[in-house]
């Protein structure tokens, strides 16, 4: 398949064809993507058809459109089964992807919907990278009104903890950059905050952006959320932030899931804040996005508005994100959880 195959190694799919095919097929693959082998139009028609079945590494299970249309969830199906999720937001000014990086996550988040499933297994390079490929295809044949026509901006903020699947995560990166042209500053990293990977990422050549999810402000709460905490407690994810930012040169990003009852009070707000003052970090708060299998629920908006009055007025940039497409369960791991209780077993 060519998108489990390294771009280097494209000459293996063009059999008898001049060399030159290689170049064309890269082209398809990675400069202008289109949904079927059979729009690969410079191609001669037998190479397309041996690439009919062969184009994306997953088949589409369902797509749904939220938002008026700006915002578009698909649910794809790998050959095994596995399960992966990706979400194509449109803005006036960027069209941002959320991609998945693990199919499932063994890190067991309590508020997170794939975590309630386990862990499956990690993506591909190249499955990380058709997300993308496959959603800029789909952009150009169905263009969202007032948004550009491609993937501006990438988030790894879907299924899996990316830095929990390093090499391939990095390579899809690399992919993205050296084959697909992507500026690293426009693709995000989100991480629940893997030490080892967070000093990793900061030793890499690329400026991309790193976003840590905190969600809570002391380790007696953080470790009650997310197990990870007691592995790698506050104060390392705040010195791996730290330091990320002294060698990049680019402030990292705090997220915080509001959770109505459970870290939405002031007092978290206070003890955030000085952690986000000393990593100079841009506070995203958003309301989380319920889930079937989590008790929790979303903090109301007004509490939301307290909460980042606060930050606000102890000096922190915060911003209230607005959520994307609840009708369709846009958040990370919810389709998966829809078609899992919809198909039990
Ligand atoms: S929030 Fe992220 S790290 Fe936590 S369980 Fe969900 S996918 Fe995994």
């Amino acid at each position: 398949m060519p998108y489990l195959t390294d771009p280097r190694e494209l000459g293996s799919l063009i059999g008898e064809e001049p060399s030159y095919r290689a170049s064309q097929l890269h082209d398809w693959l990675y400069k202008t993507p289109v949904l079927t082998a059979a729009e690969m139009t410079s191609l001669p028609p037998g190479l397309r058809a041996s690439l009919a079945d062969r184009l994306w590494p997953f088949t589409v299970e369902t797509e749904q459109s939220a938002d008026a249309g700006a915002t578009r969830k698909w649910l794809f199906r790998a050959d095994d089964g596995m399960a992966i999720e990706a979400v194509l937001m449109g803005y006036h000014n960027r069209t941002t992807l959320c991609i998945s990086s693990q199919a499932g996550c063994a890190l067991a988040c309590t508020f997170c919907a794939t975590g309630q499933f386990g862990f499956d297994r990690h993506l591909e390079a190249g499955e990380i990278v058709a997300q993308v490929q496959y959603a800029n295809a789909w952009l150009r044949a169905n263009p969202i009104e007032g948004s550009p026509q491609r993937v501006t901006n990438i988030v790894f903020m879907g299924m899996g903890e990316p830095l929990a699947n390093y090499d391939r995560v990095r390579e899809s990166i690399r992919r993205m950059i050296d084959h697909i042209g992507m500026g690293a500053r426009s693709i995000t990293v989100s991480t629940v905050g893997i030490v080892p990977g967070m000093r990793r990422l900061a030793d890499e050549p690329w400026q991309v952006g790193l976003a840590v999810s905190l969600h809570a402000a002391d380790d007696e709460l953080r470790s009650s959320l997310l197990p990870i905490n007691k592995r790698y407690p506050l104060a390392e994810v705040e010195a791996a932030a730290a330091r990320y930012f002294e060698t990049k040169g680019r402030r990292v990003s705090i997220e915080w899931t509001m959770l109505a009852g459970v870290n939405d009070s002031v007092d978290q707000a206070a003890k955030l804040a000085p952690i986000a003052l000393r990593l100079k970090a841009h506070v995203n708060l958003i309301a989380m996005n319920p889930t079937p299998l989590s008790v929790d629920q979303p903090s109301p908006r007004p509490v939301i508005e307290a909460f980042a009055a606060k930050l606000d007025e102890l000096g922190v940039n915060v911003t209230i994100r607005n959520t994307r497409g609840q009708e369709i369960d846009a958040a990370c791991g919810q389709l998966r959880v829809r078609a899992a209780t919809a198909n039990p077993g």
